[in-house]
């Protein structure tokens, strides 16, 4: 354990050694990374203040680190899928977060003189903002199933919510897709129940949301939309894999102006990525999980007995080919090569491997994605191993030499087409890697925190 991580010492600490020892890294980038690494929890004030706000989905994995059954005051139903920090001591830029819920958390969302804070062991950090929900959040279909509940804050589609990887043998370690579907089922709090997506509703979700940022924005903004889910083994309602998935990309980009289309699968042989280009994919994300190869066998048994490390990595270069710069564009889950017990046990050693990785897949026009990972305990890993928080260091600069290396090989910024006019502008919130180039690139428009504030939940109240 590193001197400042000793259990007396309070966050605000902690966070003030790590800005001098990282002073380069913008001091958002270091909350954030903490801010995901131990989630968050909320005082009843904070929670009583969500109405309104852009609730959580639940939208594929849990990304909590309690299930729903513990949560007495019904938080899953109430809490923001996001939440924004900024302001406060360290006069911090707005950065968005993915709410990920713990009680053990130093973190705690509070009211503290009429403002909605973000306090670490007590003392307040920054202010917060909730996100508002858009207004299709609250439209539902005859059958009673909620918009919402089909595309995740104008973006994000969960078309097959379980996976077809099953078991020790298959599933992926770190994954708690199947426990997730099957908690949501368990708590009734949802109205879809059934595992796959209908595609007419999914047509007709995207087809309300184009309609709503007519309305917002007085023009059709490009959008984009992200499908994905389990993968499918064998058949699913007489479909195999590519047939299936595809059904939902070609509907879905032909179905309305200016939409870009993104689909997470296995790697895929280049024949089949040019299929699904020829049919109007946009881009592909063969999401890899860890780079290296001895841990791939371990973390994702069955990504390396079905497709196999080799055959991912050649397939994941050839899709940049296919879909062009920018467009290949691989999940890892940033930390898990540090899991216990077979991950590194340093953070040189894991900083150095997936580093190697970023290095040789942004040499050749990918764009890994690192997805902080949260320790569900859903996951094999977490209710099997017990695990501990990944050093901060790790990520940091893990982050930093990305960032780096992009600007080495001149990638291409993200892409931020989006129905939420502030996620056009702040980077994902499920890890700091966007973050990190946004900040230091300032590409934020001057009056980002006019933006922020005009699509928030109240953030202010006179008491
Ligand atoms: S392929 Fe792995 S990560 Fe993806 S849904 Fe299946 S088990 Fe989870």
């Amino acid at each position: 354990m590193a001197l400042s991580e000793k259990p007396e010492t309070t966050r605000m600490r902690v966070l003030e050694d790590y800005f001098k020892q990282y002073p380069d890294t913008p001091r958002e980038v270091i909350l954030k990374i903490d801010l995901l690494r131990f989630g968050q929890w909320f005082t009843d004030a904070a929670l009583a203040v969500t109405r309104g706000s852009l609730i959580k989905s639940y939208r594929l994995f849990s990304y909590d680190f309690l299930p729903m059954e513990s949560m007495k005051r019904n938080e899953n139903l109430k809490v923001p899928e996001h939440f924004i920090i900024l302001g406060g001591m360290y006069d911090l830029q707005p950065v968005m977060v993915q709410m990920s819920l713990s009680p053990e958390s130093p973190y705690v969302i509070d009211v503290v003189d009429d403002k909605l804070v973000l306090t670490g062991d007590g003392q307040v950090l920054c202010e917060l903002r909730y996100q508002l929900a858009p207004n299709y959040y609250e439209k539902a279909f005859p059958d009673g199933t909620m918009y919402r509940e089909i595309i995740a804050f104008g973006f994000f589609i969960t078309v097959f919510r379980n996976c077809q990887y099953w078991g020790l043998e298959e599933e992926c370690k770190f994954c708690d897709i199947n426990w997730n579907a099957r908690q949501m089922k368990q708590a009734q709090d949802y109205t879809l129940t059934a595992p796959v997506k209908k595609l007419e509703n999914i047509l007709e979700v995207a087809n309300e949301i184009a309609r709503e940022v007519v309305d917002q924005d007085g023009y059709t903004v490009p959008l984009s939309f992200l499908l994905t889910g389990g993968t499918i083994k064998s058949t699913l309602h007489g479909k195999k894999e590519d047939d299936f998935y595809g059904e939902y990309v070609e509907a879905l980009k032909w179905g309305g102006n200016r939409r870009f289309i993104n689909l997470q699968t296995n790697a895929k042989p280049k024949n089949i990525l040019k299929w699904y280009r020829s049919i109007g994919l946009d881009s592909h994300h063969s999401n890899m999980e860890v780079w290296d190869k001895r841990l791939f066998e371990w973390i994702s048994p069955a990504k390396a007995k079905f497709v196999g490390w080799d055959n991912w990595l050649k397939w994941t270069l050839d899709s940049v080919d296919v879909f062009g710069e920018g467009a290949s564009k691989p999940i890892f889950v940033c930390g898990i090569e540090m899991a216990k017990p077979y991950g590194f046990k340093t953070v040189k050693e894991a900083v150095d491997s997936t580093t190697e990785g970023i290095e040789f897949l942004m040499s050749h026009g990918v764009i890994p994605r690192f997805n902080q990972w949260r320790q569900e305990p859903g996951a094999y890993i977490v209710k099997n191993y017990e695990q501990s928080p990944i050093p901060l260091d790790f990520y940091i600069q893990l982050m930093r030499n990305r960032y780096e290396i992009w600007k080495k090989y001149n990638l291409p910024l993200p892409n931020q087409s989006q129905l939420l006019p502030e996620a056009r502008h702040l980077g994902v919130s499920h890890g700091t890697y966007e973050d990190y180039i946004l900040l230091m690139e300032n590409t934020y428009p001057p009056n980002i925190v006019d933006i922020v504030n005009q699509h928030s939940s109240p953030y202010e109240f006179s008491s």
